[in-house]
């Protein structure tokens, strides 16, 4: 791979899967983004710690954020909590931001208070700013379960990353994202349409949402089970003219 250029972001597929699925190694949304010495991990859902601590030291990680409180997206932080309270180089903390009430979620699985608290530095995610060493996180509210949030990450001098997390409602991320940024977005129900009861995305509405935000590139996460990759990509493509990929675990993206 060609040298990172200093003011780009490098995001590393960890985890790109749904809340369920049948493809073997789609383990749930775990998204790591370095830049220079700062790493900073989108999400830890179910089964995705392996390939995180076979791609970073998660003892080494700046911080980690949590886009809403569904298992797809936290559950592995039980197994990162082991790992810093038990494993090489312990005991560590880490950083970890989301909703309210995450904590608790954790707790409760082990039903000992103080379980989450005894490795995990957690801080409530509101909308806002965030700085992690280089790296600036703009937070907003999406439209899905509960509190839930979606992510722009940018440097002084680089592209950004807007992640959607989980989103019922495009319209909700227009004001996050700048011409040019990637776009990393969910595509649970494929080429749709989404049922009226689900808070998700489709392959046509992140299309629409890309072509009138003037995004560079679409990364598409995140697709249920029973749907075609090929048609849930060419249905972005309807809206969209610029290129689109449906991201796969061991992938790597330099965003210069
Ligand atoms: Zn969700
Ligand atoms: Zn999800």
């Amino acid at each position: 791979m060609s040298p990172v250029p200093p003011d780009a972001l490098r995001l590393d597929i960890i985890g790109a899967g749904p809340a369920f699925t049948d493809r073997p190694g789609a383990t749930g949304a775990a998204y790591l983004v370095r830049h220079r010495g700062t790493a900073i991990l989108l999400d830890l859902g179910q089964g995705s710690f392996p390939r995180l601590a076979g791609t970073i030291d998660p003892g080494t990680l700046d911080a980690i954020l949590i886009s809403h409180l569904h298992p797809d997206h936290f559950i592995d932080l039980v197994a990162l909590r082991h790992f810093l309270r038990w494993g090489p180089r312990a005991p560590r903390r880490v950083r970890v931001f989301g909703p309210e009430g995450l904590g608790d979620r954790i707790d409760a699985l082990h039903a000992e208070p103080g379980f989450s608290g005894a490795a995990l530095d957690l801080e409530v995610l509101e909308p806002g700013l965030i700085e992690i060493g280089t790296v600036t996180i703009e937070v907003i509210p999406v439209t899905h379960a509960g509190r839930s949030f979606g992510f722009r990450l940018s440097t002084a001098g680089g592209r950004g990353l807007v992640y959607t997390g989980d989103c019922g409602r495009a319209e909700d991320l227009d004001a996050l994202i700048r011409p040019g940024d990637v776009l990393l977005a969910e595509v649970s129900f494929g080429p749709g349409p989404v049922p009226a009861d689900a808070a998700h995305l489709d392959g046509p509405a992140v299309g629409s949402l890309a072509a009138r935000t003037g995004v560079g590139r679409v990364l598409l996460t995140h697709l249920l089970m029973g749907f075609d990759e090929g048609d849930t990509v060419a249905s972005a493509r309807t809206a969209y003219g610029g290129p689109v990929t449906l991201v796969q675990p061991g992938d790597t993206f330099v965003l210069d």
